[in-house]
């Protein structure tokens, strides 16, 4: 508590040293406090793309526009590195770190020598427990190498108050890391979930029953807002029409609702009654909750980012920040917010084509897993052996470990000979290659892709090849019946880049166009409520929020 009240003194001391500065030109009307923040709200929408960001920022009236007027902003923010995945994306948010440090590569990796049948891993699953595979787990926080924000406050002040609600399992646990005391995610129409052997505490039970009751109701729709008119037209995508939808669903529908603006405004209400009722941000001490928001995602994979359903979602999500930062205003919490997303998103094929973008494709089917293992598993001579293991399209390649050294040096040479020569492939690295390239620095907007790889590189989890394919490749390819109809997780800017948006009340706007991280939140946020990080243990780098003179981070 004295060590606060010094650092705040501090603080005061160093900006009255700025004062003969200040005198000469206007001040401004208002100015943030000099003194850390009660309460530090950490907002990840995932896939909001700067992309998605800049198109609908004209129509901004709710909170995102409360953070784009007031606060500080870098519209082109970067998760850097190369595996723009949801979980690689929510683990440097709060850590300072790319995933060559959290050790979140991807969502999904691939574990050779696990001692179970599913090789494959989910970035938030306990594989240590019984019975565990990547689709059927126990949620945790194992896989996460570095502590979050509020570990580090909370170790650094035990009494600090460390809270995670989000849409999905990994978004919350990433943020909030292993020593969070409330995690709570989406878990089902039964609402609300948390690690096992977690009572449910009456306020979630109360958020559960509040949403039950909204489940049970139907959705007529959203109106479509005046900015989404034109956007208004059928797309067709293998046997799917997507492009005009309002949302609407029958009562009970929880897909439906899932995969909707309602989604969002759920966690958000839950978000405000956990900061209510836990009384966070009225304590001495400074809290900290983390909130994803994870419908903007469900709707680009299901819809497409450019049709009514995006437009729509970015609406409603402004507004429903909205009336969240006024029930903060409203219990008087003073509190600092930063806005990012986990990565960004592109449209569909089919609809790039028909808006100027004619070369858009899907990904040949050739390079899916089961059909890339039977080319290259022919072409090394080894017909009907299991030789590469993948999870998509794209991304790592893992050798089988039951090869030989010989058969493996083949297999290594027939699918970088293949690769390398199909029309659709941008580059393939090998581990060494990537073993081999230096921690990027300097500029995210001019790395180059092998940089970009090394960011996303954790040995014992990275893949022996990784496979990155061109841009303006989907990396869903053409099928019969069509699920997602886009995605992300390319290294290419439309997937690297996002919105970083800090803002408290009082502080001064400025817009910085030029590229920063994700990992540079941390640094920027510890700063601010006088948390010493050792800059060796980050990748990140403290962002001064002063417009003009001063300098948030104490330096
Ligand atoms: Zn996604």
């Amino acid at each position: 508590m004295l060590k606060r009240v010094a650092a705040a003194l501090l603080l005061a001391t160093a900006l009255a040293g700025t004062a003969p500065v200040v005198a000469q030109s206007p001040a401004p009307a208002t100015a943030a406090p000099a003194t850390p923040p009660k309460l530090i709200v950490a907002i990840s929408v995932d896939q909001f793309s700067a992309d998605l960001f800049g198109e609908y920022r004209q129509y901004y009236s709710g909170g995102l526009k409360r953070l784009t007027a007031e606060g500080a902003v870098f519209p082109r923010g970067y998760q850097s590195h190369a595996a723009t995945e949801t979980c690689p994306g929510h683990s440097t948010i709060l850590t300072g770190s790319r995933p060559s440090r959290t050790g979140i590569i991807a969502n999904n990796w691939f574990d050779l020598d696990a001692k179970r049948e599913d090789k494959n891993i989910y970035c938030a699953e306990d594989e240590t427990q019984p019975g565990s595979s990547s689709d059927k787990y126990e949620a945790s926080p194992l896989h996460l190498k570095v502590p979050t924000l509020g570990g580090r406050m909370k170790a650094a002040n035990p009494a600090t108050r460390v809270v995670s609600v989000a849409g999905k399992d990994r978004a919350a646990i990433m943020m909030g890391g292993a020593t969070a005391d409330q995690v709570w995610w989406l878990g089902g129409p039964q609402g609300y979930v948390s690690y096992k052997g977690i009572a449910t505490p009456p306020l979630v039970a109360k958020v559960n029953e509040v949403m039950a009751a909204r489940l049970a109701q139907p959705n007529s729709g959203f109106e479509l807002p005046p900015q989404c008119v034109a956007k208004d037209f059928p797309v067709q995508a293998g046997d799917r029409t997507v492009g005009t939808g309002r949302f609407a669903r029958d009562a009970g529908d929880y897909k439906g609702f899932r995969i909707s603006p309602e989604q969002d405004a759920m966690t958000l209400a839950f978000a405000a009654a956990a900061i209510e009722s836990m009384q966070l941000g009225k304590q001495a001490q400074s809290d900290i909750i983390s909130i994803g928001l994870s419908a903007t995602d469900y709707v680009g994979h299901t819809y497409g980012t450019e049709g009514t359903e995006s437009c729509i979602q970015v609406d409603r999500l402004d507004r429903e920040l909205g009336a969240f930062f006024d029930r903060l205003d409203k219990d008087g919490i003073d509190y600092v917010v930063v806005l990012t997303a986990d990565h960004g998103g592109h449209d569909l094929p089919e609809r790039h084509r028909l808006n100027a973008m004619p070369m858009e494709q899907r990904v040949d089917m050739a390079l899916t897993p089961k059909a890339l293992n039977k080319t290259i598993a022919d072409k090394a001579g080894l017909p009907g052996k299991k030789v590469i293991w993948s999870d998509g399209p794209a991304g790592d390649l893992y050798f089988d470990k039951g090869l030989t050294a010989a058969q493996r040096a083949r297999v290594e040479a027939e699918a970088l000979k293949y690769l390398r020569a199909h029309p659709q492939v941008q580059t393939v690295f090998t581990k060494a290659e990537i073993a081999a390239t230096p921690s990027p620095s300097g500029p995210p907007e001019s790395w180059s892709l092998i940089q970009e790889a090394r960011a996303s590189f954790y040995p014992a989890r990275s893949g022996d090849l990784l496979l990155l394919l061109k841009p303006r490749v989907m990396s869903i390819p053409e099928q019969a019946t069509m699920g997602s109809v886009a995605t992300h997780g390319s290294p290419w800017d439309t997937d690297r880049r996002v919105p970083i948006l800090f803002w408290r009340k009082g502080m001064q706007h400025f817009e910085q166009p030029l590229g920063v991280e994700t990992v540079d939140i941390l640094p920027t946020l510890a700063a601010l409520i006088k948390l010493p990080v050792p800059q060796d243990q980050i990748d990140g780098r403290c962002l001064d929020l002063v417009a003009g003179n001063g300098d948030s981070c104490g330096k």
